[in-house]
């Protein structure tokens, strides 16, 4: 047996992106295109985050993705020194990013964590992981602080 033709899911931290792993695979196809998008219930407009598939508003399953702004601010963070999953270098920054009302779980990739701020302006940087089993790429959502960009 080749080892190298097993796929160790219990070592991968990151979720399956392709239609034949996940029912939002839209979301990572989304990812991959470079925008950030979510899903709105067609029956009564609500906007939710995560990506939804039933409305627990309505009960409705009709839904409709749409594209949110590429910039946000920085709700709240955390920054993790131990611990951190494979692929990341340590310290990892978590943050909580508000976008359009939302509120996002995600990355913020920085050169420097200690300048990370409350309110801070950041922008929409996915990043890409390893790839899925069958070798397709695969993205996470993430933000970048917008003074990173700056010339
Ligand atoms: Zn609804």
């Amino acid at each position: 047996m080749i080892m190298s033709d097993l796929y160790l899911r219990v070592a991968d931290p990151y979720p399956l992106q392709s239609a034949a792993f996940n029912s939002l695979s839209e979301y990572y196809i989304h990812l991959s295109e470079g925008r950030l998008t979510t899903t709105r219930c067609r029956t009564c407009d609500t906007l939710y985050w995560p990506p939804r598939k039933f409305c627990p508003q309505c009960v409705g399953d009709q839904f409709e993705w749409v594209d949110l702004p590429e910039q946000g601010t920085v709700h709240a963070f955390c920054i993790q020194e131990a611990g951190v999953p494979q692929g990341f270098r340590s310290p990892l920054v978590l943050g909580v990013i508000e976008v359009a009302g939302l509120r996002i779980f995600g990355l913020i990739s920085c050169s420097d964590p200690k300048k990370i701020t409350l309110g801070q302006k950041v922008g929409f940087r996915p990043i890409e992981v390893s790839s899925e089993p069958g070798g397709e790429r695969r993205f996470l959502h993430a933000f970048e602080p917008i003074e990173d960009h700056a010339v």
